[in-house]
């Protein structure tokens, strides 16, 4: 059996806890490698090596930073593929979709190019008599990421690239569920130029982001996952004395107005609500149709797509989408879906007793579709993560406002409609972090920064673009005089500038 260790000094090491994590094989359910779980003291020691290493990375002039992304690009961009396939074995996304997951994470390396540009700081010359003021932003040393299973190489980019090119050595804690991607990564890095130490990677669970969340070396968290851990990591790092950012689950809304181009709307609503099987934190859970009319016209033509999706092993080239995560990660999407029943939403498509010929130990499961879903019911309000969509039929425009603005969570939110009053008015109004006009998955671009609101993000900042750097860097102000300028006599009240 493969075992999967750490990454740590350069370098992949085995685990020494005796702990360890199953990594399934999503199409057909069974173990295929073992993942180190590390303890305490092996979490010590790699934050140990990126203590050692930081301030000499950090001295590394910015523009040399940014080749090591540069190429690290480029040594991605060759083993795209070999990348791709990995990540489906262990994820289940299908092959094209996986590719996808890196290209968005490698677009945010792409973003870290720019840093030398993006930590310049201010600079006024004569603020005061002989006086000058600027602005530095300095790394902050070691910094630690928690990641989640649903995208093993975009979301560890998100937040590994940016704090590196900012000048900090960086811990990951991937998923243990997926945790090949992650190492491979790492790997890539150090052959880029990164110097061994810089990036490590520790496989692991609790024990592990426990020792991340309370040592002192470690300066800032940056989490994404389910909201209760968010939570959990926000308020343990907060008391810890470090700067942290966690982002968490979601519940994402698509208003269907009357006026939409209905077809549109459907296609969005598959791909959004469906692909890779509902586990993304920006998929369409809730599809919120502006009156009775508009609802019955979108179920006519969503119904039968929904009995329609190819599900299929991640290697099917043809295959909507594939197995989920692991076989108690089905479970419990099921469960979810025995809930709505009882709570009395209508099942118009089930797809609880799939079976996958040839697969049939793999975690697959048809598309689910519900209507007549109320605010009430659990299955509006909790996250499911899995491929299962639910109608609630807005009587108007205020009501389809107020359900995304109300819902705890508040990660993204979508509107399709050929008003562009309407619009406006909802993007202005919408109490959600990302919103998409005509567009289902408003996942900003890396230049512009991604993070939800209320339940969906813990935390002042977001994920990549300006945000990161601010994230990353602490900002020093110098105000600077020279002796031409200083006056003699002490000075005992507060200088200002009048
Ligand atoms: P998860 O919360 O189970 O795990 C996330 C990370 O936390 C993993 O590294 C895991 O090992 C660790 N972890 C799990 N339990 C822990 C505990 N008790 N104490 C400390 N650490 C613990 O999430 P997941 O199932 O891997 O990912 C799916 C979730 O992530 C969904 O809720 C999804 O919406 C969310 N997500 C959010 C975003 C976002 O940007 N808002 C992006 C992707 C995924």
């Amino acid at each position: 059996m493969r075992e999967i260790g750490h990454f740590i000094d350069g370098k992949q090491v085995k685990g020494t806890s005796g702990r360890h994590g199953d990594v399934f094989n999503p199409n057909t359910g069974e173990v295929q490698a073992k993942v180190a779980l590390a303890k305490h003291s092996e979490v010590e020691h790699a934050i140990a090596v990126a203590e050692a290493v930081q301030p000499a990375w950090a001295a590394v002039n910015p523009q040399r930073r940014a080749r090591v992304m540069m190429k690290f690009l480029e040594l991605a961009q060759k083993e795209f593929d070999s990348l791709a396939r990995l990540l489906s074995s262990e994820h289940g996304k299908t092959l094209v979709d996986a590719r996808g997951d890196i290209q968005r994470g490698l677009e945010v390396v792409e973003f870290a190019c720019g840093i030398p540009h993006l930590l310049k700081g201010e600079y006024t010359e004569g603020a005061g008599p002989n006086i000058d003021l600027y602005s530095m932003h300095q790394p902050l040393g070691v910094v630690a990421g928690i990641t989640p299973f649903n995208f093993p190489a975009m979301i560890p980019l998100w937040k590994c690239a940016p704090a590196l090119a900012c000048g900090n050595a960086y811990i990951l804690k991937p998923s243990e569920r997926d945790p090949s991607v992650p190492m491979r990564l790492a790997e890539l890095f150090i052959e880029a130029g990164l110097p061994p130490g810089v990036l490590n990677v520790v496989n692991g669970d609790r024990e592990a982001v426990d020792t991340l969340l309370t040592d002192p070396r470690v300066k800032a968290v940056g989490f994404v996952g389910s909201s209760a851990i968010a939570e959990y990591v926000y308020a343990t790092a907060a008391a810890n004395g470090k700067r942290v950012q966690c982002f968490g689950g979601a519940k994402n809304q698509m208003i269907i107005m009357p006026d939409a181009d209905m077809d549109q709307a459907v296609d969005a609503l598959i791909g959004a609500g469906y692909g890779s099987a509902g586990e993304r934190c920006m998929a369409v859970s809730v599809a919120v149709p502006v009156g009775n009319k508009t609802a019955d016209i979108l179920l006519e033509k969503l119904v039968p797509r929904v009995e329609g999706l190819k599900i299929g092993p991640s290697t099917d080239p043809q295959a909507d989408y594939g197995p989920m995560i692991t076989r108690a990660h089905l479970d419990k999407v099921k469960s979810y879906v025995d809930l709505g029943v009882e709570e009395g939403a209508k099942l118009l498509v089930d797809g609880r007793g799939f079976k996958m010929q040839g697969y049939e130990s793999g975690n697959f499961m048809g598309g689910c579709l519900f209507d007549q879903v109320t605010p009430q019911m659990r299955i509006y309000k909790e996250e499911i993560f899995g491929p299962v969509l639910s109608v609630v039929r807005a009587k108007d425009y205020e009501e389809a406002v107020r359900l995304p603005s109300e819902h705890d969570y508040g990660n993204g939110v979508a509107i399709f409609t050929r008003d562009g009053d309407a619009a406006r008015n909802f993007v202005s109004r919408v109490e959600v972090g990302m919103v998409g006009v005509n567009f289902a998955i408003p996942v900003p671009l890396s230049y512009y920064t991604f993070g939800g609101w209320k339940r969906s993000g813990f935390g002042d900042l977001n994920q990549h673009g300006p945000d990161s750097i601010r994230f990353y860097t602490r900002t020093k102000t110098v105000t600077a005089r020279w002796p031409s300028g200083v006056k003699e006599g002490a000075e005992f009240v507060i200088p200002t500038m009048r």
